[in-house]
């Protein structure tokens, strides 16, 4: 590898907001965060999750005089 042209490579946390799962990875940032990941995303759990979606619709609907 050429010296000096690389960005540094991290051993990284990376953080899921919606469960709180931390795990490790390798990046060139510090720090991750992701809003979904393979604890908490349906498509492992195969379970719905509408928490976070409801309150969107609901700014919509809200937004758009709908019910
Ligand atoms: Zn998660």
């Amino acid at each position: 590898m050429k010296e000096g042209i690389h960005p540094k490579y991290n051993k990284i946390t990376v953080t899921c907001t919606s469960c709180g799962a931390t795990f490790e990875s390798g990046s060139v940032k510090s720090e991750i965060r992701v809003d979904t990941c393979s604890n908490c995303h349906p498509f492992y759990t195969g379970k719905q999750r509408f928490a976070a979606a409801a309150g969107r619709v609901e700014k919509f609907n809200k937004k758009f005089g709908l019910k």
